[in-house]
């Protein structure tokens, strides 16, 4: 007998060999229905595979994300075997799961395919999944497993099984379809009950350009077809959402291949709504104790050399900028701290200057394959909204409570209500990958826990995450349409203080190294706006848009009186234009709500005599007549309701 130990940490025995989906049966109808994996000690099984020793089950459905990635998976080759009964002699690249579904990459060879073809595939893999085709495991040397792709004709599975070594080589075999593969797998095929097919896109073979183009199908299925149902009404909103449509449509940024790619041009609007977000934190910072620095985009060889960011990012970065000087080398700089460090030793610091917390809206570049930008998400230049404090051991836990404390009032201020706190602590079972001594990552990691407690947020806690420096805490947001962001960070480190050698003089008048601590609460202001544009659709908070009040004249005659009023707001630092142009009403009121600006302000020949405006909301129609100071009033009260008096 075996003792198997469940996630409630209750032990049961079970026979050697015993299944996941056994345990399942032994413990309800409805759990054996839904398995679909299990995690046996921390890996994931296929829910059939024998268990042979004591160990910790966790049985998995569609409600862990891992059981949808093995649902998902399964369902790339089920999509993989339907492709080769219509297009008999394709062949395979890889097929893994991703966050939304799986994707296949496949070597059409001369057959054309394209999304019109999509229906047809589906209806081929619904028939196959309704088979309830078995998925078998079968271990495999390494001379069998190329014998039969060789025989099959297909280079890309030789290729990947050339690069395995013998003995760890698997096999899985569903209907007709056999693949090589790592695993695991559905019990069978019928929990996948609804399928779509969801685009087409190129894919050099792993990745390399001097590679031959495959053809990357993308597909998601679900074990119910409301829920296809929901998620492709999602996926409607989200393209209506697609940052890089209402950055263009809003004319807030642009990129130029002249200027280059993944180097966004912020345009007057944009730069208008990033100045907005940069004064909130810049207000907030200050009332915290924060002192701004500024720092040039480029920083001599040696600096990154010290600060080991030539060795993480020099190869595979931007090349070196060379000088008339031999041998003389400057890079970008792809971080900020380094220079933040040699302004904390700039001088000798004390314990009673300490906390020290420098702040920077500072522009940093990596350079991100071609392949990999993605308008404001992924680009090669961006700036982050940084700060680096440089405290005592003992000072990291009211440290991290004062970055907590921002994040949730831009969180607040951005009506951002649905995130979880994730807290990444280093593997106790393996103390020699990291730097730092025992007890200030003890403290450090005891301090992060308290303090996420006594928020009372929500937070997952994922021991072995941290990186090998110091722990750290990461923000993710969902937002308006339920997808998941990862925003701000706050990360402790006792590795640059120790390369730079900072110090500061204690209480007993030793020596000692402060710990710093790196925060981004936004991350960076380009990731922070295409969030926060796919999460408003571009509605911004009043507080926020680049134009709060635009001022439509019915006709030219009214143009002074428009003028007028716009004066009234600009001086009470409303922004606000007017809209000038020779067209009908109509025509500006629907331009205005079409740039999503908050308040259209009519104004005719009864406005002009009664000293009014002619209220529109963005959204909302019209609210009639006021007089233009309490319009302001409105307002103001409006920002104020938002930004909780910050
Ligand atoms: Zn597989
Ligand atoms: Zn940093």
């Amino acid at each position: 007998m075996i003792n198997i130990t469940l996630p409630d940490n209750s032990v049961r025995e079970y026979p050697e060999g015993i299944t996941g989906f056994d345990i399942a049966k032994s413990i309800s109808e409805g759990l054996t229905r839904n398995v679909l994996s299990v995690m046996v000690d921390g890996e994931v099984w296929d829910a059939s595979r024998p268990i042979n020793s004591d160990a910790s089950v966790k049985l998995l459905t569609w409600n862990d994300p891992e059981g949808k990635a093995t649902m998902w998976h399964s369902s790339a080759h089920l999509m993989a075997e339907a492709i080769e009964i219509l297009y008999p002699g394709v062949k395979f690249g890889i097929g893994p799961d991703i966050e939304n579904g799986f994707y296949y990459d496949i070597d059409f060879g001369e057959q054309p395919i394209s999304s019109d073809d999509f229906p047809k595939i589906e209806k081929k893999i619904q028939e196959l999944a309704r088979e309830k085709q078995q998925f078998t495991r079968i271990e495999k040397t390494k001379s069998e497993a190329l014998d039969y792709f060789s025989k099959k004709g297909d280079e890309y599975k030789v290729e990947l099984i050339n690069d395995l070594e013998d003995g760890e080589i698997t096999f899985y075999e569903s209907g007709h379809f056999t693949d090589l593969c790592r695993g695991p797998h559905l019990p069978d095929t019928s929990v996948i009950k609804a399928v779509k097919l969801l685009a087409t896109a190129g894919a050099y073979w792993r990745g390399d350009e001097t590679r031959k183009q495959l053809t990357r199908i993308y597909g998601i299925t679900f074990p119910k077809q409301k829920e296809l149902d929901e998620y492709l009404v999602m996926l409607e909103e989200a393209k209506k959402r697609d940052h890089r449509k209402l950055g263009k449509e809003l004319e807030l940024f642009t990129f130029s291949q002249r200027v280059g790619q993944g180097l966004p041009l912020w345009l007057p609007r944009g730069a208008q709504l990033r100045e907005k977000l940069e004064a909130f934190l810049k207000r907030t910072q200050k009332r915290m104790g924060y002192e701004q620095v500024i720092c040039p985009h480029i920083g001599n060889v040696e600096l990154y050399k010290t600060s080991g960011h030539y060795q993480k990012y020099g190869e595979s970065s931007f090349r070196p900028i060379t000088t008339p000087i031999p041998g003389e080398e400057f890079f970008l700089k792809p971080m900020n701290c380094p220079h933040h460090c040699e302004i904390y030793s700039y001088k000798p610091r004390s314990y009673k200057d300490l906390p020290i917390r420098m702040a920077e809206f500072g522009t940093v570049y990596r350079y991100e394959q071609s392949g990999e930008l993605h308008g404001l998400t992924r680009v090669r230049g961006f700036t982050q909204d940084d700060a680096h404090i440089f405290c005592t051991p003992d000072q990291v836990k009211d440290e991290f409570k004062g970055v907590m404390e921002i994040v949730m009032l831009i969180f607040k201020a951005l009506s951002f209500k649905d995130f979880i706190v994730q807290i990444s602590l280093r593997d106790k079972t393996n103390k020699e990958k990291y730097i730092g001594s025992d007890e200030n990552w003890e403290k450090a990691e005891q301090a992060i826990l308290e303090v996420a407690e006594e928020s009372g947020l929500d937070t997952v806690i994922v021991p072995g995450e941290a990186a090998f420096y110091g722990p750290k805490m990461d923000f993710m947001v969902k937002d308006a349409i339920g997808r998941k962001w990862q925003l701000g960070t706050i990360q402790v480190d006792y590795n640059l203080p120790e390369r730079f050698e900072l110090e500061y003089i204690g209480a007993d008048n030793l020596k000692h190294r402060p710990v710093m601590i790196h925060r981004a609460p936004f991350g960076s202001m380009e990731r922070f706006v295409a969030v926060l544009l796919e999460h408003t659709g571009g509605n911004f908070p009043l507080w926020l848009a680049p134009d709060q009040a635009i001022v439509l004249p019915i006709s030219e005659k009214y143009h002074d009186y428009a003028k007028k009023v716009l004066n009234l707001l600009n001086n009470s630092e409303i922004r606000a234009l007017v809209d000038e142009r020779n067209e009908k009403a109509g025509k500006k009121i629907r331009d205005a709500e079409l740039m999503k600006i908050p308040y259209m302000l009519v104004v005719g020949e009864r406005e002009v005599t009664e000293g009014t405006v002619s209220v529109r909301k963005h959204g909302h129609g019209d609210l009639g007549p006021i007089k233009v100071e309490e319009f302001v009033k409105r307002v103001n009260g409006e920002m104020e309701e938002e930004l909780g008096g910050l």
